[in-house]
């Protein structure tokens, strides 16, 4: 019999939330990380200039989800924060999503009061229109809008992004690029818009204080557990572990890449320090052709934190790249890349997932799918409410 009830690789969101339910209740948790701190990509730290810098990107908690504000408000204060995000086009910085400050930047005072208007009219004020519904509207004025914004907030931003080309990028995911029909430049309309007032490392550090879990970092959680689809069995450091096992972390790997690799895109930041503030706001997209500008944003954190009369500041330019475990640059899996093929691949994980009794898959990696972070922390905390009730 292990010492532990319940095993998990990764403190990520899913692998901190679900041990903190579970060792309320009363279970014994490991969690190995492999990584050198906890966190998983939300890690943030003060850096050089003071400046509260995301590790893995800029990640903004923004919910409308009760249950997870109730969750992680037990472990961190808040800090008031609004998102904003301007779009680098034609030359001018203009809010993104498109609205109707946009359009007043970017069209002649003529022309935008008629798009305005229309936009009004048609659809009302604070809605989002999707171009696919612009395209649709008889006056041509509109019909132009719609084509201005899928070739300079959305076309170049999703090639960079995903690495397509014009032909592979999906119409139906084009049509839904929305005009917001609204002066409301936040980046975000959720009724919670806020972050940790310390950081989420801190917030990681207290969820994770608790007498019946422990964390060893630096430990590839496959190192030591060894879960065999063949004979439904897993085993740790050698012995068979009939506790339960949560992974986080890719499930390819998990089964040592045994039906090939699944894809992912990855990212790289380059980092700089830079003298008193950079940009207007958190981040400033640059929705440009590649060879104008070869990354998608730049984010610069000092908006993120408290941090007037700081004389320094630290941006991330942010360059997408192709995943592969042993590059040089992009070795991080940070998103599935969903095609028929991939998630077809997925199932197939899955299948000899559900031959091995006491596995479960939890996260953003293990269920190949995005989850923001309130979502993330529901997820977590229903599935160890309901993994209690067994
Ligand atoms: C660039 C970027 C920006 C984002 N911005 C936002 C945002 O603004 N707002 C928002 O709500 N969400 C955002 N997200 C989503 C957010 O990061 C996720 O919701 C969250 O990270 C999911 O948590 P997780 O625990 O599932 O995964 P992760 O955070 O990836 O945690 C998984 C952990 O498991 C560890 N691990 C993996 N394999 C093993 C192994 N074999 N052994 C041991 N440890 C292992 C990893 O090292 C990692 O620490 C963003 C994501 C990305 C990639």
């Amino acid at each position: 019999m292990s010492r532990y009830d319940v095993i998990i690789a990764g403190a990520g969101y899913a692998g901190s939330t679900a041990a903190r339910v579970l060792a309320e209740n009363g279970k014994k948790v490991l969690i190995l990380e492999k990584r050198d701190h906890i966190g998983g990509n939300a890690y943030d730290y003060i850096d050089q200039n003071q400046v509260r810098r995301h590790e893995y990107g800029p990640h903004l908690f923004h919910t409308s989800s009760k249950k997870a504000v109730e969750f992680l408000s037990r472990f961190t204060d808040w800090y008031p924060y609004e998102h904003r995000v301007l779009g680098y086009i034609e030359g001018k910085l203009v809010p993104i999503p498109f609205n109707l400050t946009s359009i007043e930047e970017i069209f002649e005072p003529e022309k935008a009061e008629h798009l305005k208007q229309v936009l009004i009219d048609t659809y009302g004020m604070e809605t989002k229109v999707p171009i696919l519904k612009l395209r649709e509207n008889d006056d041509p004025d509109i019909r132009e809008l719609a084509e201005f914004i899928y070739e300079h907030v959305f076309k170049y931003y999703t090639m960079k992004q995903w690495g397509y080309t014009v032909e592979e990028i999906d119409p139906a995911v084009t049509g839904r690029v929305p005009v917001h029909v609204s002066f409301d430049d936040r980046y975000f309309q959720d009724s919670f818009q806020q972050m940790p007032e310390e950081g989420f490392t801190p917030m990681f550090e207290k969820m994770l204080d608790h007498e019946n879990i422990e964390v060893r970092l630096g430990v590839n959680a496959l190192d030591h557990v060894h879960v065999s689809a063949e004979k439904g069995e897993i085993t740790f450091e050698g012995e068979v572990f009939d506790g339960i096992f949560i992974y986080t972390g890719i499930v390819d790997e998990l089964f040592g890449y045994c039906l090939g690799e699944l894809p992912y895109r990855s990212l790289w930041f380059d980092v700089q320090t830079q003298e008193g503030t950079f940009q207007p706001v958190g981040t400033v997209n640059y929705p440009t052709p590649e060879k104008v500008h070869p990354y998608t944003r730049i984010t610069e954190y000092k908006h993120m934190m408290a941090s007037e009369g700081m004389p320094k500041t630290t941006i991330a330019v942010e360059y997408p790249f192709v995943y592969g475990k042993d590059s040089e640059k992009g070795n991080i899996p940070y998103y599935p890349v969903f095609t028929d093929e991939s998630r077809k691949a997925y199932e197939a994980y899955v299948e000899l997932a559900d031959k091995v009794p006491g596995l479960y898959l939890l996260g953003r990696l293990a269920e190949y799918r995005y989850y923001n972070m309130d979502a993330i922390t529901e997820r977590a905390v229903s599935f160890a409410e309901e993994l209690l009730k067994k």
